[in-house]
């Protein structure tokens, strides 16, 4: 960054912090799904920073439009909720409204600004690039309440602890963690996949030239057949341990869903890493996509798109090991011929976890596929 030292600002310049030790005071309650708690987590801990709330329909209407917040701050996802007419209207007289978590607990306070109405397929179109209804993020947002409730949240309460929240850290934790660490430059990693030997490959050429790793798993709602976010973070937990530099590797999770949306994810999730205070993010080849409804480099083209991102991307071609390097190497720097190269497709591994069939170690180390093999029904259903 040019600032020379330090982790990077947070974006728009101001860590948000919106947790607070009032009591639930609305006079009206709603429940919001797990997915919907995660994010309003995170904007309470300013993963989401600048955003203290869900978006007002001028913010909403810029996102959608020119992936940039009313301000002109870059924003490419809508963080939004969405109601019926009948909770629109209890909630526009109420003011605040108590929010309750999927057990039934008040978790956040919604201080109520602004009630509006948006065009479902606008949105779908301006943030997925498609209409199609088998996009998973198109059909998400066909499905959604009439209705946009934007204001401020204030936090109250966390859920309990579990075994993968507890890799949950907010971006003042792993701040002060960089800079105890006096880590100056620091690469995220975004991953929703179990690590192959070439991610690890990938991850490690980027210390090479970079003070430290975030290994960052997203954690939260996916598609049939991805992995379960306990098999991601057991996998991980174990490659770190026994092949990474421990004072130059942190693991983490971020807890919010994939929305499949390829570009403008990258883009997304290259903000949530900035807030955190990384100044790289790794992005791959169809970084965030889904099927073929993106080009494999289009979530790569789109930083052209943000020159006042302040968080760098880096982008890797596709890595492969090749029988004749006898090593890692992608077409810029490998002469030989598709023959030699080996690469361990996302097809051919679950073949092979359901044969309980190891790999060769090259491509994915043993003591990870070991973990999948043995885990009892590994995908999501
Ligand atoms: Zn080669």
């Amino acid at each position: 960054m040019e600032q020379g030292k330090g982790v990077a600002q947070p974006h728009g310049g101001r860590l948000i912090s919106r947790t607070t030790t009032k009591n639930a005071n609305g006079s009206f309650s709603i429940s919001v799904n797990a997915d919907l708690a995660n994010d309003i987590e995170n904007i309470a801990d300013g993963i989401f920073s600048p955003l203290e709330g869900f978006l007002v329909k001028e913010d909403f209407d810029q996102v959608v439009s020119k992936g940039r917040l009313s301000s002109d701050i870059p924003w490419t996802i809508p963080i939004v909720l969405d109601v019926d007419k009948d909770s629109a209207t209890k909630m526009k007289d109420a003011c605040d409204v108590n929010l309750k978590d999927p057990e039934g607990n008040d978790f956040a306070i919604l201080h109520v600004e602004e009630i509006y109405t948006f065009n479902k397929s606008e949105t779908a179109q301006g943030v997925y690039g498609t209409t199609d209804p088998s996009h998973p993020g198109v059909s998400k947002t066909m499905g959604m309440q009439d209705f946009l409730v934007g204001g401020k949240i204030d936090y109250i309460k966390r859920p309990e602890e579990t075994a993968i929240r507890k890799y949950r850290k907010s971006p003042t934790e792993t701040r002060t963690f960089f800079e105890k660490s006096e880590w100056k430059t620091i690469v995220a990693f975004q991953t929703r996949n179990v690590p192959h030997v070439a991610h690890e490959m990938l991850q490690k050429e980027s210390l090479n030239t970079h003070d430290g790793l975030f290994v960052n798993p997203l954690i939260g709602k996916k598609k049939t057949g991805d992995y379960k976010d306990e098999v991601i973070v057991a996998t991980y937990e174990t490659l770190i341990r026994d092949y990474y530099p421990q004072k130059r590797c942190f693991l983490a999770t971020l807890h919010t869903e994939m929305r499949y949306a390829g570009p403008r994810e990258a883009i997304h999730h290259a903000i949530m890493r900035k807030n955190f205070g990384c100044t790289h993010i790794i992005i791959g080849r169809d970084h965030a996509g889904v099927g073929t409804f993106y080009d494999p480099f289009a979530a790569q083209k789109i930083f052209d798109d943000y020159p006042d991102l302040q968080i760098e991307p880096i982008f890797y071609p596709a890595f492969f090991y090749c029988k004749k390097c006898l090593s890692f190497a992608s077409e810029r720097n490998c002469p030989h011929g598709q023959e030699s190269q080996e690469q361990l497709s996302g097809t051919k591994l679950r073949q092979m976890i359901t044969e309980k069939k190891a790999p060769s170690e090259y491509l994915m180390r043993p003591e990870v596929f070991k973990i999948i093999a043995n885990w009892d029904r590994p995908f999501v259903d």
